[in-house]
């Protein structure tokens, strides 16, 4: 396993949205764990990276969940694995501070659905429907939205976008 390179803010393919995938391959697993060891071992730790994070225009989530999720389907080497999620369902709201290893130096508070139903596949291609509150909530929303091209501060209004936007460090 190795840590694959981050990609930032401004690259398209972090805009231009993602294919699913049909099969999921060796190759696609290979990446799978890339994934999680680059979440964990990058130069910046993080929860939850998407495929288009590390180059890869395709419908891919990996989460690490925080310790008090236990019995959690579609894990992996202790992190979550979701192939072409959707979310199905979402209700109540929170507001947390987010950041993302994409956009360096800036962070938000966002507001966000509590709880989700994620759907989808885990690494072994069986299907999956994952309940999820709290930080995994968010960090499953979080790492949908890069799928769907959309930052955590495209949830801010306008004004606020365009500040933070213009914070991001560049190196
Ligand atoms: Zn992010």
């Amino acid at each position: 396993m190795r840590v694959l390179p981050v990609v930032k803010h401004g690259d398209p393919v972090l805009t231009n949205g993602v294919e699913q995938i049909s099969e999921v391959t060796d190759e696609i697993r290979s990446l799978i764990d890339d994934m999680i060891y680059t979440m964990r071992n990058g130069d910046t730790p993080a929860v939850g990276l998407a495929a288009p994070q590390i180059g890869r225009a395709i419908a891919l989530i990996v989460a690490e969940p925080p310790p008090e999720y236990k019995g959690l389907e579609a894990v992996h080497d202790g992190a979550v694995v979701v192939i072409n999620p959707e979310i199905v369902y979402g209700v109540g709201a929170t507001v947390v501070e987010e950041g993302c290893l994409s956009c360096p130096g800036i962070t938000a508070d966002v507001q966000r659905p509590a709880t989700v139903i994620v759907k989808g596949l885990d690494r072994d291609g069986r299907p999956v429907k994952l309940e999820a509150e709290g930080a995994l909530a968010r960090i499953f929303q979080h790492e949908v939205d890069h799928l769907h091209g959309k930052f955590f501060f495209d949830h801010l209004n306008p004004i606020k976008r365009q500040l933070l936007k213009s914070r991001i460090r560049r190196t």
